[in-house]
């Protein structure tokens, strides 16, 4: 089984990478996933994941650099192909402190017409 094959069967996003759950896709090559989020939260909201199943970032290692480089360029040229032309915003949730609800690594794509409200308050 080749690396970005590697899924978790339980988990949304890895359905959504087999095609099992229907998704809006805007981006897709051998390693990387783009589609809209199913609740978005701004005009434009993407999610761009590895298809490989990593957990969250607490995960990554040097054997990822090069797939997470893959995730994050895919996610610019999406951006790009939405029209985002000035601009939007990546963010991506860890963990219980992070309020990371999908338990698969995702690059989430902000972005609209008008600029975004300041990043969190705290
Ligand atoms: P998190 O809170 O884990 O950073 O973000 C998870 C995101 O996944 C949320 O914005 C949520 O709306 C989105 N999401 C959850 N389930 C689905 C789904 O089945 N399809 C799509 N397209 N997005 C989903
Ligand atoms: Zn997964």
């Amino acid at each position: 089984m080749a690396p970005q094959d590697e899924r978790d069967p339980n988990c949304i996003f890895c359905r959504i990478v087999a095609k099992e759950i229907p998704a809006k896709i805007v981006y897709e090559d051998d390693a990387v996933l783009v589609f809209h989020d199913i609740r978005p939260q701004a005009e434009v909201h993407l999610l761009a994941i590895p298809k490989r199943h990593i957990p969250s970032t607490k995960e990554l290692t040097e054997n990822d650099v090069t797939l997470i480089g893959q995730v994050m360029v895919a996610a610019t040229k999406a951006a790009l192909a939405l029209g985002l032309t000035e601009g939007w915003r990546t963010i991506i949730n860890t963990g219980a402190i992070g309020r990371q609800e999908v338990m698969h690594l995702h690059v989430h794509i902000l972005g609209g017409s008008k600029p975004l409200p300041a990043m969190i308050k705290w």
